[in-house]
């Protein structure tokens, strides 16, 4: 929604559900709620700037976390790391 980085490549992994998976965000990015819509206890992720829904979070992810953010990938915006160090360390020189 508002374009905040949410995640590194760095914490990507193959769930094999053909989602954008994660096993942490970055810090202050991702904000997450109890979601009981669909009959089930889930955890919603949303971004901690503006709100908008990102996808839900499941405790059967890999290590280190054991977390597995699932996210929706029409919700985000895939950026190359070159263009994600400069967008986040705009001082560096
Ligand atoms: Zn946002």
């Amino acid at each position: 929604g508002c374009g905040l980085e949410l995640f590194s490549s760095s914490t990507k992994f193959d769930s094999g559900t053909g989602w954008p998976s994660f096993w942490a965000p970055l810090h202050n990015a991702v904000a997450e709620d109890r979601d009981t819509t669909l009959g089930m206890l889930r955890v919603e992720a949303h971004c901690r700037r503006c709100g908008g829904h990102l996808g839900h979070v499941f405790d059967d992810g890999p290590r280190p976390t054991g977390l597995r953010y699932c996210m929706n990938g029409v919700a985000m915006n895939f950026v190359a790391a070159e263009e994600e160090t400069r967008v986040r360390i705009p001082n560096r020189t």
